[in-house]
């Protein structure tokens, strides 16, 4: 596998703080944004130090140009935060947090995901990952949100749309709802949108999707924007029991040319923003199950968009199990942190509640 990197996205500067809020309450410490650079120095650093290492094939991002965002973002929007940047920075949403000197590090996740979707379809890699921050599936047109300002995802896909590619598919495990990614391509039938995420519901002006079943696209695009939305505290048995029994029948009708997965790692049991117990082995299966759909559909191509994931060592092990499985070694790290007793109740509800919203579409069952 390929992995893209560029130094510059750790210059993105998200400060410190109460978790992700700018309460100033009077406690002794401040601790660091959970959206921080440490989280992708240690993702970073464990899969060129792991077991994984030689199987790794590092290269180095690139800035994307405006022209490229405006692909998917409104060009006055892309502007607006050149400007936010320029003036100093400062919380562009209640959680979302730019520093003077975030432009260049947006600019180079953008990028180093454009150059992670360019060595795939130009033949020159099989799967690529870009290994980005901050996340960008809630980025939506003309809004920024969830810590993301530009959705990386989204660019891959229409890249691949842009290349020739007819049709392709988004699937999003991030432990939140993809929104932004939804938000892109809603009414259209081209790029299909699938995410897997907790119950969660909007949050605000920000984030008005609420990710639930019945959110299944507008017009052409009418059953093509899937969300499966898992009961809180839900863990590897569940999350797979949705994948296998709506994802990967969906994606099969759906037959993609290129698969997207937008990776977050905040499903995690030890994960302070998500509220899923998903274990190593769990992303490790996910890993698996997208190799098995780029193989039988794409060719094995596929391109992974690093998302969510805050918990500073786990989320890089489950970073490794993801890897792992999308190139069907088998376990190779064991999981070093004990296991939560998972519930799997309500689940077979999550899953009817998706094919009784897609009935009468073209992908429904
Ligand atoms: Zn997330």
């Amino acid at each position: 596998m390929d992995v893209f990197f560029d130094d510059r996205v750790l210059d993105h500067d998200t400060g410190r703080g109460f978790f992700e809020a700018a309460a100033d309450w009077p406690l002794a410490i401040d601790e660091p944004h959970p959206e921080n650079a440490d989280r992708l120095r240690n993702m970073r650093t464990l899969l060129r130090g792991g077991p994984l290492a030689d199987r790794l094939r590092w290269h180095d991002g690139r800035l994307a140009i405006v022209e490229e965002l405006a692909r998917v973002h409104e060009p006055d929007y892309v502007a607006s935060i050149e400007r936010w940047c320029a003036h100093g920075g400062g919380r562009i949403t209640p959680t979302t947090v730019l520093s003077t000197g975030s432009w260049e590090p947006l600019l180079a996740a953008a990028g180093t995901s454009l150059a992670a979707a360019d060595a795939v379809l130009g033949g020159a890699s099989g799967a690529a990952l870009a290994l980005v921050r901050p996340p960008g599936h809630h980025a939506q047109p003309a809004q920024a949100d969830g810590y993301g300002v530009f959705n990386h995802a989204a660019l891959v896909a229409q890249r691949a749309r842009d290349a020739g590619v007819a049709r392709v598919a988004v699937l999003d495990w991030d432990v939140h709802h993809g929104n932004g990614t939804q938000a892109c391509f809603a009414d259209r039938a081209d790029v299909l949108t699938v995410s897997m995420h907790m119950r969660h519901g909007p949050w605000g002006p920000s984030h008005r999707q609420t990710g639930a079943p019945d959110e299944i696209g507008e017009g052409p695009g009418r059953g093509f924007n899937v969300n499966l939305e898992l009961p809180l505290g839900t863990g590897d048995a569940g999350h797979l029991a949705i994948l296998h029994e709506v994802a990967v029948p969906v994606i099969d009708r759906f037959a993609p040319q290129l698969l997207v997965v937008a990776a977050g790692q905040d499903g995690s049991q030890f994960d302070p923003n998500g509220r899923q117990a998903v274990t190593m082995a769990g992303y490790r299966a996910f890993g698996e199950l997208a190799a098995d759909l780029a193989d039988r559909h794409t060719g094995g191509r596929v391109v992974v968009t690093q998302e969510g994931g805050y918990a500073l060592s786990y989320a890089a092990a489950c970073l490794h199990a993801t890897v792992e499985g999308l190139l069907e070694t088998g376990p190779l790290l064991d999981d070093p942190l004990a296991y939560l007793p998972e519930r799997t109740d309500g689940v077979d509800e999550a899953i009817a509640a998706v094919w009784s919203a897609l009935a009468g579409t073209p992908l429904a069952r």
